[in-house]
């Protein structure tokens, strides 16, 4: 693991020295990117300082219970404010992303902000986002890394019960609760101190992974009965789901969280994909076991990205055309899921 020693002083350096501190994460946020900006501002305020917080576009519904979530500015639905907080801004705290278009439409403003910059991430390929780059790639979730990077700059270890929650909150999301994603001893030991400290877990994994609707369960079933494909020689399977789908279902934001996962639970299945219908482009889930690097994939073919076990695009065109290109270009993976798949039948 990376000795951020010096990067933790300078990050300090910065935000002692800041007068209007922005937080700000990726569009369509998650449990990392919402529990890494709520915990490195509870630490900021418990050093006698203040920072606003922005997220691309609304947080969904079952992250709002969250400590002061409803602090967080949606700068879709609130351009002006948004714009004001970037424009004051004069410390620029980036979580959770490292490409600039996952600040959907607060892209420009940021970019052309005078602002000091600080990207902290665990994406690979951390790119030249930010003045001060702060990104590891071993951690399970950037909230993991803000926990590290807190106790560093806290010379101590800070445990208010706000901070611990949603820190917990990131790594759980990150890792679906330990069942995938990049986790380690470290990332243990940490969860290890959140639970000495209090940490309410039953209530956070309820919040987190218990909280949908009948009709998502009724989507669940229509979308594993009647929408997916499975390309044994491929070591691939999908879902994907139409516009008419989701209506039909009465579908709200989030509702196929989780979905991309469940096909890998299929015995040689190496690359799982979720394609998602919206209006006029599809929005894609891929993950992957092993050695099969997802991030590549959605790269190459979907202007898109995130790590090797996940990582997400979208694509302009109906769900069909998507398919049709999908379909076109997976073969010219076979050979890297072969491996995988062998790699995971040993
Ligand atoms: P999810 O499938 O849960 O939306 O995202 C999985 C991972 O891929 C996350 O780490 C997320 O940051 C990344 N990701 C999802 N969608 C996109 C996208 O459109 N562009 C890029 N660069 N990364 C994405
Ligand atoms: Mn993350």
């Amino acid at each position: 693991m990376t000795d951020f020693g010096k990067y933790t002083k300078e990050l300090k350096k910065l935000i002692e020295g800041a007068h209007h501190i922005l937080l700000i994460c990726h569009i369509n946020p998650d449990g990392d990117a919402a529990g890494a900006m709520l915990a490195l501002r509870r630490w900021i305020i418990s050093h006698g300082g203040n920072a606003e917080m922005i997220s691309p576009n609304a947080l969904q519904k079952f992250l709002l219970w969250m400590h002061d979530a409803d602090k967080i500015v949606d700068f879709h639905h609130n351009i002006e404010k948004g714009t004001r907080l970037i424009r004051e801004a004069d410390l620029i705290i980036m979580v959770d992303f490292n490409s600039p278009s996952r600040l959907g439409k607060a892209e420009e403003l940021v970019l052309s902000s005078t602002a000091r910059k600080v990207m902290i991430d665990h994406h690979p390929d951390p790119g030249t986002l930010a003045d001060l780059i702060i990104s590891d790639t071993g951690r399970s979730s950037t909230s993991e890394l803000v926990y590290f990077l807190v106790n560093e700059m806290e010379e101590g270890e800070f445990s208010e019960p706000d901070f611990i929650e949603a820190v917990y909150v990131g790594i759980i999301t990150d890792t679906g609760n330990f069942e995938h994603g990049l986790y380690s001893g470290d990332t243990m030991r940490t969860v290890g101190l959140l639970l000495d400290r209090g940490v309410d877990k039953e209530k956070i994994v309820n919040h987190i992974f218990s909280n949908f609707s009948a009709d998502r369960m009724r989507l669940k079933g229509f979308a594993l009965h009647s929408r997916m494909v499975i390309h044994p020689d491929l070591h691939t399977a999908y879902i994907w789901l139409t516009k008419e789908d989701l209506e039909t279902f009465n579908h709200v934001k989030g509702d196929t969280e989780g979905f991309a996962n469940i096909l890998l639970a299929i015995s040689g299945i190496v690359l799982s994909v979720l394609f998602v219908e919206r209006s006029g482009f599809v929005k894609m889930s891929l993950r992957s076991k092993g050695s099969f690097n997802a991030n590549v994939l959605s790269r190459r073919c979907f202007n898109g990205g995130g790590h090797r076990n996940a990582a997400g695009g979208e694509m302009k065109g109906s769900i069909h055309d998507v398919l049709e290109h999908f379909e076109e270009v997976l073969p010219s993976f076979k050979a890297e899921l072969d491996a995988a798949a062998a790699e995971i039948a040993k």
